[in-house]
């Protein structure tokens, strides 16, 4: 018998969580198909969220740590310490926020199909027949990640260039200030991109990442990483690692019946490789786009998505030119320039100042507890 939904979601991650939850609160029958086991199975991201994340979606507070500047390493081990008074990332418990997310879909009403993988669907006038997996949607959405097979199957964009990123998570480790997130600029380690240590939620992640068809190596950086602690003392506990698509939002996003958000879609910092936060704001987007053209009432989904997805104009250039890898010893020479300040301010806090002297000041406010998450109220 084939059981008949409004939307099926393919993918249960956080575009597809988000597109679930607010499509069956608008009053969709929806479905979620993801081919892992059980929600937050075999995570394959870092999980730091931005703030403004962690805000406007309520993630809960009991699965995150804020994390209150950036530590930026040179090649020699030279830091600059990045801030922004007022801001900062939320380190996750990324398996438990996505166990979370699922719990919070299934009790708005979404059906959730872990262990089911997709792999065909037929698109016809009025919907999408998923045979093999016995139903039937009136729109599918595609959340299936960097190599979605939803945009294989209906012929639609697909990521072409790629970071590969790989990861340790393991026992908490001394040695690392916790109120920072360690970011090592290093061309040999991570040609493209950097390597990180993280001090999580109880525990600390130790990862890389590199411009394909280059392979970070994180052997090498577990080695560099002996001026900071005891190598012996690192117990991993689980080891993930995964493709970040850095060519930008796809061109030709979906048909009539079909359409892709999230990674599946490009919507990723082409520089900082940051896609929960544009995964969790457009698979939201993208339900309310579906549901009010269900009802007869809004534009195409397709086309009112692809004019407010993020084109990542500036940062495809930037990406480009971090392509290029810098040799070390040219990193090196330049660290201390101005410039390079302002150049990584402006990579992690976007337009926010930074004050050199005040760190300690935002920190002491932090530890006080009056860095409360602002939430800004539009009235009409
Ligand atoms: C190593 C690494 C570190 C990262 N660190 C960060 C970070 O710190 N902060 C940040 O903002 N971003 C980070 N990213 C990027 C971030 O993880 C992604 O942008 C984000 O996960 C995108 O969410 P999504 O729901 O679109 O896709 P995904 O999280 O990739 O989820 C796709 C889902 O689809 C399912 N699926 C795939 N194919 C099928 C199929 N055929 N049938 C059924 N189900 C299928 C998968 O099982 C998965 O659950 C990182 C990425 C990597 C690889």
């Amino acid at each position: 018998m084939i059981r008949k939904f409004d939307l099926a979601v393919v993918g249960g991650s956080f575009a597809g969580l988000a597109c679930a939850r607010t499509a069956a609160l608008r009053g969709l029958k929806v479905a979620v198909i993801d081919a892992k086991k059980e929600p937050g199975a075999r995570v394959r991201t870092t999980g730091i969220v931005v703030k403004e994340a962690s805000d406007d979606f309520d993630l809960p507070a009991r699965l995150m740590r804020k994390v209150r500047g950036v530590r930026l390493y040179a090649p020699d081990d030279r830091a600059l310490d990045l801030h922004a008074p007022g801001y900062f990332f939320q380190a996750t418990d990324t398996a438990g926020v996505l166990r979370w997310m699922a719990d919070e879909a299934a009790r708005a009403g979404a059906e959730l199909m872990y262990g089911a993988r997709f792999e065909h669907g037929l698109e016809h006038a009025r919907g999408v027949a998923l045979s093999s997996l016995g139903l039937h949607a009136d729109f599918l959405v595609g959340a299936d990640g960097a190599r979605s097979r939803v945009a294989e199957c209906f012929g639609l964009s697909r990521n072409k260039h790629f970071l590969t990123g790989m990861e340790i998570e393991c026992e908490e480790l001394k040695g690392f200030d916790p109120r920072f997130l360690h970011c090592f600029a290093d061309s040999a380690i991570a040609p493209g991109y950097i390597a990180w240590v993280v001090p999580g939620v109880g525990v600390t992640q130790i990862g890389v990442a590199a411009t394909k068809p280059a392979r970070p190596d994180l052997g090498l950086f577990l080695r560099r990483l002996k001026t900071f602690c005891d190598l012996r003392e690192i117990k991993t506990e689980e080891r993930r690692s995964g493709l970040i698509p850095t060519g930008g939002t796809l061109s030709n996003l979906g048909t009539r019946r079909v359409m892709l958000v999230g990674d599946a879609a490009g919507m990723v910092s082409p520089v900082t490789g940051g896609g929960i936060h544009t995964a969790l704001a457009f698979g939201r987007r993208a339900a309310q786009l579906v549901s009010e053209h269900l009802d007869g009432l809004g534009p195409h989904p397709v086309r009112a998505l692809a004019k407010e997805a993020p084109r990542y104009r500036a940062k495809l250039l930037m990406r480009r030119a971090l392509d290029l890898a810098l040799p070390n010893a040219l990193i090196n020479a330049l660290w201390m320039a101005a410039p390079v300040r302002s150049l990584a301010q402006r990579l992690y806090f976007h337009a926010r100042p930074g004050d050199a002297a005040s760190f300690e000041d935002w920190n002491e406010t932090f530890e006080r507890g009056e860095a409360k998450p602002s939430v800004k109220l539009h009235l009409i």
